[in-house]
């Protein structure tokens, strides 16, 4: 079973922060009544599923892989945890992240860092790096993770398994801690795009105690799946073909475009005129948002205290800088200066404009194309420790996935093939804003 396989492989990995046996086990034998009763039955009765830890589960620590929230255990659960809970599903344990969900590569946890099961050296992508691990090592059946900028689908696509980073607003935020609000999406981590259909089934669909939710209640996200995609129009993106793309990757995206054409897809060129511009906006708006999130991390409400301060001032001064990790202290950084009077119309200001061209583009795209064809990142998974000293060259390593949520949409990180080295390389399929049954049924028709 799952616990004996996390016996056997988690010490090389480090998927998890905490493993919830006891309470897994109790969920286990509502489940196996469940079973027994005939009642309540779903798709994901008594499977195991592990969770990223940002998102809250009651009475079960949730750190954000910070020290500022070592201890922090939360008196509820996240809409999504819900939603599992209902569904009768299992849940194995908390997974390592980048802190805050913050960083490409879960080197940035404050606890400890977790290898690519493909290769130990390699890092498994992050900020959901211990999604990824305990998916793609048999360590749990799927996993929930979120995706800011592409922590769902660049872990998924280092680790060889799939990820979803749904429309914004069709999963509820609710219980997710906050990163930045107007990008943040949680998401499914499975083997295939059906376990990835039947997880967004069960966590997607309005709730009220998440204001930004859209009014679209849930649906069985697998209903399209075997239908097939003739005369579908696959876009190509014309800025992001040729030279700076690694020569593997390069390799799966054409033998990808051969697949699409013998399901009898239509290829199609397009153009993102402004895609070049979204790693600059991103890096003004995700750390502007943070800036602003991450200030009720004071050590009165929860969390860490440094208890040697001499007067309150010291305290909260204290608290964040020996709370807070270092990449985190520059995002807060980044984020307070580019709001600060006299800059926030140079830089946020701008940076929303820009992010509105590039959901412009997008739009124009969908009325030459139902879907758009990328790599998920430039590179198979680096080395860990290649770039940690490189902030600019991590950043960099998300200008496929970034686009998509400062655009809104929905995307999806599928298995491509391998590199000569033997790394997995993933494909993006990116939809219009909840197109998410048909985009799994193209994800499903092509892997
Ligand atoms: N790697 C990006 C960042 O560091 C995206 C992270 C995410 O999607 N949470 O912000």
């Amino acid at each position: 079973d799952v616990f004996q396989q996390i016996e056997r492989v988690e010490e090389r990995l480090g998927a998890y922060i905490t493993l919830t046996k006891e309470f897994a086990f109790k969920q286990a034998e509502e489940a196996e009544n469940r079973l027994i009763k005939k009642e309540g039955i779903t798709p994901l009765t008594g499977i195991p599923l592990a969770i990223k830890d940002n998102i809250c589960t009651e009475g079960v620590k949730t750190t954000c892989a910070s020290k500022i929230l070592y201890n922090f255990i939360p008196p509820y659960d996240a809409t999504v945890i819900k939603h599992l809970k209902n569904a009768g599903s299992i849940m194995v344990g908390k997974t390592n992240m980048d802190e805050f969900a913050m960083g490409s590569s879960t080197e940035n946890s404050a606890i400890k860092i977790t290898h690519n099961p493909w290769d130990l050296e390699r890092v498994p992508g992050g900020s959901s790096g211990g999604s990824a691990v305990a998916v793609a090592a048999d360590e749990c059946v799927g996993a929930l993770g979120s995706d800011t900028g592409g922590s769902i689908r660049q872990p998924a696509s280092f680790c060889g398994v799939v990820g979803l980073k749904p429309t914004y607003g069709l999963v509820s935020r609710f219980g997710l801690i906050a990163f930045a609000s107007s990008l943040d999406q949680i998401g499914p981590l499975t083997k295939d795009v059906r376990d990835a259909a039947i997880l967004l089934s069960v966590i997607a669909g309005h709730d009220e105690r998440d204001s930004t939710s859209a009014l679209i209640e849930g649906k069985d996200y697998t209903q399209h799946l075997d239908l097939e995609i003739k005369g579908c129009r696959i876009g190509i993106v014309k800025e992001i073909q040729g030279e700076e793309l690694d020569k593997d990757v390069q390799k799966v995206i054409a033998k990808t475009i051969n697949t699409l054409c013998d399901l009898g897809a239509e290829i199609v060129e397009i153009s993102l005129p402004h895609l070049e511009y979204a790693v600059a906006v991103y890096y003004i708006i995700a750390p502007a948002e943070a800036s602003s999130n991450l200030a009720r991390y004071d050590g009165v409400k929860y969390g860490f205290r440094d208890k040697t301060a001499k007067n309150l001032i010291e305290m909260y001064c204290q608290t964040r800088s020996l709370g807070f990790g270092s990449e985190v202290k520059r995002r807060i950084m980044l984020g307070t200066y580019a709001l600060s009077a006299g800059y926030y119309e140079a830089y946020y200001k701008k940076a929303s404009q820009v992010r509105t061209l590039i959901k412009q583009d997008f739009m124009q795209t969908f009325e030459k194309c139902d879907f758009i064809l990328t790599p998920v990142t430039p590179t198979p998974a680096f080395k860990i420790g290649e770039k940690v000293d490189d902030p600019l060259q991590m950043y960099l390593s998300d200008i496929f996935t970034i686009p998509i949520n400062l655009a809104g949409l929905p995307a999806i990180s599928l298995p491509g093939g391998f590199s000569q080295d033997g790394l997995p390389i993933g494909l993006q399929i990116i939809g219009p804003h909840f197109s998410e049954v048909n985009l799994l049924q193209t994800a499903y028709q092509i892997e």
